[in-house]
């Protein structure tokens, strides 16, 4: 199967101009001015015209409940699982799944079940071991074990540490999982992350800095996440990553609604205040929370139910980067491409360059707006509607 992208505006994601982009197979062949694809009719060459579209790298969600998730209202209150569409027509082209609060109801066997069966339809998939519970319950019996024999695994979390919900781990026992993680993953040539879900209580991430600084292990094998549910947490974390640390924002459909009741920090400001203080662009990711549970309250602080997180917040948190805050698309989409690639260790991951694997995404150049997403070289969504089993359907 050949694919040949003409004349898109290519973001790598450092952008490099109006370029054409050949898929052969699942991989990116070549990223050049004026590609031909001739086999002599022997081979039969789609092109694609990408006039007027940005071509960036599929998008990596590193924290999505693809199992569902929830249930802090009642077993009324579990979400449901993610679909294939949920995913493709957001330009999400890997996921990472994860857990959550509920490590009974939900176990890993049936994540790994989940992330196969979307790996069946056509995107990447990983996960991480665990839930918000500590001791970290895994497949095989150990952590060890889970990162280094299961391929799809490739850390843990979400652990939860500063949240009415955690298990309260002393730090010994965080520091012995970020340890386990850190060796497992490198005997078996994988990241070994923690991604760390931060609740909202001043301890903020105390944990993960003593850990930097009193044991050996590097800031870079923590990922926490929610960075932005309030502004002291988005401050302590602001100073993790000008140590060195990358930290991952929630995004978040509702915000304008959140911004009323809450001081959650919206994603663009939090991004503009992070490049204004000098940190590299290379240190932040964002993440979906995908079909996780947002309690909702109305106006007078009463509970009215459980909202879901939406992967659709991705692109819409890289619009608003541009949009309101100025901030260049290539820097924006780093943090749903390439950085999250680096952190997670995904070597053919997160770039439009030769060798990498062809997940690609055309947006409208002018309004940012989703056109056609490419996943390991098939062509998953065509000019906005989904492609279902060889044909094209109204998503
Ligand atoms: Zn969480």
């Amino acid at each position: 199967m050949v694919t040949l992208i003409k004349n898109a505006k290519v973001y790598q994601p450092e952008y490099a101009g109006v370029q054409d982009i050949l898929v052969l197979g699942d991989r990116i062949a070549a990223v050049g001015e004026n590609l031909r694809a001739d086999f002599g009719g022997s081979v039969e060459v789609e092109e694609l015209d990408a006039s007027g579209m940005a071509a960036v790298p599929g998008f990596i969600d590193s924290h999505e409940h693809i199992l569902g998730g929830g249930g802090e209202g009642g077993f009324h209150t579990r979400t449901p699982e993610a679909a294939l569409k949920d995913l493709i027509m957001n330009g999400i082209t890997t996921v990472v799944g994860c857990i959550g609060t509920d490590g009974v109801a939900r176990d890993m066997t049936a994540l790994l079940a989940k992330a196969h069966g979307l790996e069946n339809e056509g995107i990447s998939t990983y996960t991480y071991t665990g839930s918000y519970q500590v001791p970290v319950q895994t497949l095989t019996g150990s952590l060890m074990k889970d990162i280094m024999m299961l391929d799809k695994v490739i850390g843990v979390g979400e652990v939860a540490i500063s949240d009415h919900r955690s298990s309260q781990p002393a730090f010994e026992e965080f520091a012995r999982i970020a340890a386990d993680a850190r060796v497992a993953g490198m005997l078996s040539g994988k990241a070994g992350i923690v991604n760390v879900h931060l609740g909202d209580s001043p301890r903020h991430i105390d944990l993960i800095e003593r850990v930097v600084h009193d044991t050996e292990i590097p800031a870079s094998q923590f990922l926490p996440t929610h960075v932005n549910r309030n502004e002291g947490l988005f401050q302590a974390c602001l100073q993790f990553a000008k140590e060195g640390g990358t930290i991952d924002f929630t995004g978040n459909e509702d915000i304008d609604y959140w911004e009323t009741i809450c001081d959650e920090v919206r994603v663009c400001k939090g991004i503009r205040r992070l490049l204004d203080m000098g940190i590299s662009s290379d240190r932040f990711t964002i993440s979906s929370d995908g079909q996780g549970s947002m309690p909702i309250f109305n106006a007078e602080g009463e509970y009215q139910g459980i909202g879901i997180g939406k992967a659709s917040c991705l692109l819409k948190e890289v619009r608003e980067c541009v949009q309101r805050e100025n901030i260049p698309l290539e820097t924006a989409v780093k943090g749903i491409t390439s950085n999250v690639a680096s952190i997670l260790k995904l070597g053919s991951k997160g770039h439009i360059k030769a060798g990498f694997d062809a997940d690609i995404c055309l947006l409208a150049e002018d309004t940012l707006e989703l056109r056609t997403v490419m996943a390991k070289g098939n062509i998953v969504v065509r000019d906005g509607e989904q492609m279902v089993f060889g044909t094209f359907e109204k998503a």
